[in-house]
């Protein structure tokens, strides 16, 4: 029987990259996807692939910076499912590569609304509804830049510093539950985000998302005992 089985689980920045391989594998896997990003032909080139290989997923055009809908989206999961299995807390934005001084508040905002902030709302509103849940299990998809002082980084890395601590504190949180969280770090992928960063790298010499889906299988394993840890993808 595949691992994810009967599972429902919801994953952020599905309409791309990791977070649509992720997507991929843990429909394959069995589990009930629920698909959240802004770009709705994103989001059903996603579900096709799902659907291609037998699964099934509910898509929500959402944008994770938005209070509102991540509630509505929460109150939903409640009357049809009853619970949550599994988040993946993975939508992320690059920002701009430029000296902190150069940065915009708007630039600013939009890096920590979307990487931290996001983050912190998906555990305050779906944190009820994967206690309901016999094995839930949360995962946050940070980078190596979050503990790497590299020149031009400012707004990206101040916000996956921010989102390690946020995931290491929920873990604390939760060290008498059932809940599992970890975080993610997925190195060097190829995709649209990776490409805006280096553009002057050979994509091919990059792994393709799909072929990093292993360890987010791992972390939604109902017998994991890991919580509070940082994986590498490496
Ligand atoms: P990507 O291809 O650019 O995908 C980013 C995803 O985030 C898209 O699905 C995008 O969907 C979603 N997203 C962005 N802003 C959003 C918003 N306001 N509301 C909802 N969804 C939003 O990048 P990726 O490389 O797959 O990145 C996924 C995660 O991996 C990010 O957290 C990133 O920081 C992390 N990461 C990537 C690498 C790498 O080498 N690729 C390395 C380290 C960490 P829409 O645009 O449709 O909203």
């Amino acid at each position: 029987m595949p691992s994810l089985s009967g599972k429902i689980a919801l994953i952020t920045g599905a309409s791309r990259g990791i977070g649509a391989a992720v997507a991929v594998r843990f429909a394959a896997e069995g589990a009930h996807v629920i698909l959240a990003a802004r770009d709705v032909k994103g989001l059903e080139a996603t579900d096709d692939a799902i659907r291609a290989k037998g699964g099934k997923a509910t898509l929500v055009p959402c944008d994770v910076r938005d209070s509102s809908l991540i509630e509505d989206l929460a109150r939903q999961v409640g009357e049809r499912f009853g619970h949550l299995d599994i988040v993946v807390g993975n939508a992320g934005v690059l920002g701009e590569l430029a000296p902190l001084a150069d940065i915009t508040p708007d630039i600013w905002a939009q890096v920590m609304n979307v990487n931290l902030t996001a983050n912190w709302q998906l555990i305050r509103c779906f944190d009820a509804l994967l206690k309901k849940s016999t094995a839930g299990r949360a995962m946050f998809v940070t980078s190596g830049l979050s503990e790497t002082a590299l020149a031009y980084w400012g707004p990206y890395s101040a916000s996956k510093a921010g989102l390690d601590m946020l995931v290491k504190i929920y873990a604390a949180e939760n060290a008498k539950t059932k809940l599992k969280i970890n975080l993610i770090d997925p190195g060097e992928v190829r995709t649209r985000m990776h490409a805006q960063a280096m553009p002057g790298q050979n994509p091919e010499e990059l792994p393709l998302p799909e072929a990093i889906t292993d360890i987010f299988v791992k972390l939604a394993d109902a017998n994991l005992k890991e919580t509070g840890k940082k994986f590498y993808v490496r």
